[in-house]
């Protein structure tokens, strides 16, 4: 066991924390204030190989390991949340990576890295989304095409996306309840297709998140990403990968909360001297500390069983867990230090506050994510 990066993890994370620091902090302010997604920092971090870079070179991804490829996202939610949302222009290509076809891993995956195309992966509906196989979207065989018609709610990157993943019910009296769902990809140009900017979001305001109405959609049946009937199944293996990811956004916002505490507390002076003099504030960055690197430590664990092929989807959901719950932790507490400072927005911890809830919401909430570790734990009970 080594807890060490390698070398080649050690300049990833350089040149990402580079890449983020130079573009990412003057731009951040705005693009959260205006709720505009950075496209010119976007097609940037594609030129570099950062957007993509887990997916395999023969697809012009970088052919880093999950792990490898997580160092960046970490570093860019370090610096800022919302702009390092960046990273979700390719959320829903590991599905095609995971369970597509050859043809639709050579269509799909090479220009969402050079940045030609966005994409999205729709599963949540107004009535649904912990409750996964609660949705209501279908999808009806009408000759060599299928006919989906429902409404997605909160997806990220909604409005521009080129294609999404979309989840639907297709064989509504399969004898088993799971097996009633399939995963199609869908042209976000479709007649049919329509989606609308959701706006006022709490934090990661520069992240695009939408409202999707499949109105007649017809899709061509080699669309289908996985196998018919397999929907369900095939979302939980894709989340399985996925929520690891949002772990390791969870660590970046936390690990960057953390610094601004530390330097906030040495350049502030009370009763005479700097804020971190005193014990109940050191006694609060060691709590901090602490839970960061535990969070990183199972993120990384996680994301180490994955590249291991041996994906344990109570681990990854131990480690968005943990990690997402320690980003508002420290977030909070980061506040805290920073006093009537961290409640104005000319202080970046106030955006990283507002950041840090939605990581224990998108991609399963905590609730669920304790309910996979318990039954996990407690076998079939
Ligand atoms: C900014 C943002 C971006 C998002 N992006 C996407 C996206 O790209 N694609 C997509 O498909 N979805 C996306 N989502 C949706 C997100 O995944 C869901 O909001 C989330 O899964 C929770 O579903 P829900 O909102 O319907 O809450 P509900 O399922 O209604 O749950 C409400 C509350 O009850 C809790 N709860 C539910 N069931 C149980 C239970 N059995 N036991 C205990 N507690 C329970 C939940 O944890 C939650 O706290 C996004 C959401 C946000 C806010």
């Amino acid at each position: 066991m080594d807890f060490e990066l390698t070398d080649e993890q050690k300049e990833i994370k350089k040149a990402a924390r580079e890449f983020a620091e130079g573009e990412f902090t003057d731009i951040a302010m705005e693009c959260d204030r205006e709720e505009k997604f950075p496209r010119d920092v976007w097609k940037k971090a594609c030129k570099l190989g950062f957007i993509g870079a887990y997916l395999p070179e023969e697809y012009g991804g970088g052919g880093l390991g999950l792990l490898d490829s997580l160092i960046i996202a970490e570093e860019f939610f370090r610096v800022d949340p919302g702009v390092g949302m960046i990273m979700a222009t390719t959320f829903g290509s590991e599905f095609i990576f995971l369970l597509g076809k050859e043809e639709q891993k050579q269509k799909y995956l090479p220009p969402l890295i050079t940045g030609e195309t966005i994409c999205a992966a729709a599963f949540t509906e107004p009535d649904a989304g912990s409750d996964v196989q609660g949705i209501q979207t279908t999808a009806v065989k009408d000759g060599d095409e299928w006919v989906l018609n429902g409404t997605k709610m909160f997806i990220t990157n909604g409005t521009i996306a080129d294609w999404m993943i979309v989840l639907a019910k297709s064989h509504p009296d399969a004898k088993k309840d799971a097996q009633r769902f399939t995963t199609f990809i869908v042209d976000c140009k479709s007649p049919g297709f329509s989606a609308e900017k959701i706006h006022g979001k709490m934090g990661i305001r520069a992240s695009d998140t939408a409202e999707i109405v499949l109105s007649d959609v017809r899709v061509p049946k080699e669309n289908i990403v996985g196998l018919p009937k397999m929907g369900f199944y095939n979302v939980m293996q894709f989340f399985d990968v996925t929520r690891i990811g949002v772990g390791a956004q969870a660590v970046g916002l936390a690990q960057g909360a953390l610094e601004m505490a530390v330097k906030h507390a040495k350049e502030r002076k009370v009763f005479g001297r700097p804020l971190i003099y005193n014990q109940g504030i050191q006694f609060k960055l060691a709590e901090m500390a602490t839970r960061v690197e535990a969070a990183r430590n199972l993120v990384y664990k996680a994301a180490a069983l994955v590249d291991a092929m041996k994906p344990d989807a109570a681990m990854t959901s131990m480690a968005k867990w943990y990690a997402g719950e320690t980003a508002v932790y420290v977030a909070d507490e980061s506040l805290q230090v920073h006093g009537g400072y961290g409640y104005i927005d000319e202080y970046p911890i106030e955006r990283f506050y507002r950041s840090a809830k939605v990581l224990e919401i998108y991609e399963g909430s905590k609730e669920i994510e304790k309910m996979i570790i318990g039954r996990t734990i407690g076998g079939k009970y």
